[in-house]
């Protein structure tokens, strides 16, 4: 019976082509909140301690069995936090560090490159550098009025 074509290592073609599509350079490579074109793997993090900081206007905030959970309008991360455990944590020598960011972000975010496997860089090192120039500045609209958020 005739076996399907397989490549050099065994994989099917379908997946080859895949994999040869997710290599390809995007339009906008700094628009993207993950990277896996080499064995490195980036992800964009972003700093929600950093939304209120720096008084972001997409921050929203409920109150729930006596907590005040925040998130972000723009989903640029999707979970919601205490913010009472946020601050706990930003007052402790580690901090509460960031969440893989859902959509690529804005200005106003503080945002980071993680890479996961820094050791298995290549020869070549990075092939998408342009990935790593995260949004810097300031948002184009001002924010006039905001609440003090969990501070009781
Ligand atoms: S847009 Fe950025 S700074 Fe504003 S709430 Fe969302 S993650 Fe935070
Ligand atoms: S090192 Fe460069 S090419 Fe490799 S995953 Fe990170 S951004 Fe992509």
């Amino acid at each position: 019976m005739q076996q399907p074509p397989t490549s050099a290592d065994g994989s099917p073609p379908q997946s080859r082509a895949a994999a040869r599509r997710s290599r390809a350079l995007p339009l906008r490579p700094q628009d993207e909140v993950e990277c896996r074109r080499c064995h490195v793997h980036c992800d964009k993090v972003v700093y929600p301690a950093a939304c209120l900081e720096r008084s972001c206007p997409f921050v929203y905030a409920y109150e729930d069995h006596g907590h005040t959970f925040m998130g972000c309008m723009q989903k640029v991360y999707t979970v919601e936090i205490d913010i009472d455990l946020l601050r706990r944590a930003e007052a402790s020598r580690v901090g509460f560090g960031g969440f893989k960011a859902k959509r690529e972000p804005l200005p106003m975010c503080k945002v980071e490159v993680d890479k996961c496997f820094e050791h298995r860089v290549g020869k070549l090192g990075c092939i998408n550098p342009e990935f790593f120039e995260v949004p810097r500045g300031e948002p184009t609209f001002k924010v006039f009025a905001r609440g003090d958020l969990g501070r009781r």
